[in-house]
């Protein structure tokens, strides 16, 4: 009799059988979203079949630069991560609030629609599950749920991929969220072996998890398996470009706030935004309200903001946070200290993303790292 398959199992799907996945999961209802190469970068969009993902591609990233180069091998997810993070699907950069239309001399709400795509994240890195799951909290851990977020959330279908080729600004390894995936909130976690026959180790994590493997040729995984993705999984922590030590980063941070150091970041900051764009943890938002020029229609829209535009703490007459200095002290702090304080946890996940895509490469590891060394020397010299 076939063994009969339960959450928690591990299982090898071969990498033939790569698209019965993707075709299991479609006929379950979802649209599949994941990794493809678009505008010279590993860009998220859909996935049809396993040929749009990024097979036999990696990225060379680092601090300010990001190129892709054709792999030696067929590597279907033999990147890390590129500038899109999943936010853009669970929380998406424009989003329309309420329209409404003019009825004589009142205006009346239109019906919005409500209905959410059943969505399929597909290729999730470890790290970037860690950062679905403080949106989680930020969104709807608290009193004020959103309401859309929630909705979003709750159908999609999570497929993680364990990181085998990390990229050099990322530090996941050294905060614990990468680059094997040990948390929870996903359907499918699964390890890419291109040691001998290429294949999948596949961890099921939930019911629907399960559906999805039900229907696809797997068997069982063995020792030699789960040895070969955990040495995979340990070539990648050795590989890691960065390191950031999150022990006392809080108490280093508040006691750093008239260091001048942060002078010298704002000297070449440009307060482009690009570092809080790519974050797959910020959450800011800008509220428009436009009206038709016949005054007939009225709409509100929630668009992505950034804490560094200077519009963000524009309050009637002022700005809080008018100066470079300022903005990225505020954004630094937030991340990795009143975030503790707000939310429980770091609001960094160690993509590397706000390293790679700072067009003049400042890099988080690093100012923490200079900030820690200042606030030691400060302790030794007040003893
Ligand atoms: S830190 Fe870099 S990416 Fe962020 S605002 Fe400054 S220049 Fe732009
Ligand atoms: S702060 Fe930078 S490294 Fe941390 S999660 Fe955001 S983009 Fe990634």
């Amino acid at each position: 009799m076939a063994k009969t398959l339960k959450i928690g199992d591990r299982v090898v799907v071969d990498r033939e059988r790569l698209n019965d996945l993707l075709s299991s999961i479609r006929a379950m209802g979802y649209e599949i979203h994941g990794p493809t190469v678009g505008d010279g970068a590993i860009i998220l969009g859909r996935i049809d079949s396993d040929a749009d993902l990024p097979i036999g591609w990696r990225d060379r990233q680092d601090a300010g630069t990001y190129r892709l180069e054709r792999r030696e091998d067929e590597a279907v997810f033999g990147y890390a991560v590129g500038p899109h993070s999943w936010k853009r699907l669970l929380f998406p950069p424009h989003r329309t609030l309420w329209q409404a239309e003019r009825e004589g001399a009142r205006f009346h709400l239109l019906p919005m629609r409500e209905d959410t795509p059943r969505c399929a994240l597909f290729g999730v890195r470890p790290c970037e599950m860690a950062a679905i799951r403080v949106q989680d909290r930020v969104l709807m851990g608290g009193p004020y749920r959103d309401p859309d977020y929630a909705r979003r959330r709750e159908a999609c279908l999570i497929v993680v991929v364990d990181c085998h080729e990390p990229g050099g600004a990322c530090f996941c390894a050294s905060l614990g969220t990468g680059p094997t995936e040990a948390g929870e909130g996903w359907d499918l976690a699964l390890t890419e072996v291109l040691q001998g026959h290429h294949r999948f180790v596949v961890r099921i994590g939930s019911v629907r998890g399960l559906e999805a493997v039900r229907e696809v040729p797997w068997r069982d995984a063995t020792p030699a398996d789960l040895d070969a993705a955990a040495k995979q999984t340990e070539r990648a922590v050795r590989r890691m470009g960065r390191k950031m030590d999150p022990v006392g980063a809080k108490e280093v941070l508040y006691d750093s706030a008239s260091d001048p150091h942060w002078e010298e970041i704002a000297q070449r900051c440009l307060v482009c935004g690009n570092c809080t764009m790519v974050c797959p943890t910020c959450f800011c938002v800008n509220v428009r309200d436009a009206t038709s020029l016949d005054g007939s229609r009225a709409e509100r829209e929630r668009v992505w903001d950034s804490c560094f535009s200077l519009e963000y703490s524009y309050i009637h007459g002022g700005s809080v946070r008018f100066s470079p200095y300022a903005r990225y002290r505020h954004w630094m702090t937030h991340k990795l200290a009143s975030w503790q304080d707000q939310f429980g946890s770091l609001g960094c996940v160690g993509c590397g993303r706000c390293i790679v895509w700072c067009p003049v490469g400042i890099d988080i590891t690093e100012e923490m790292e200079t900030f820690r060394a200042n606030v030691g020397r400060k302790k030794e010299a007040a003893r």
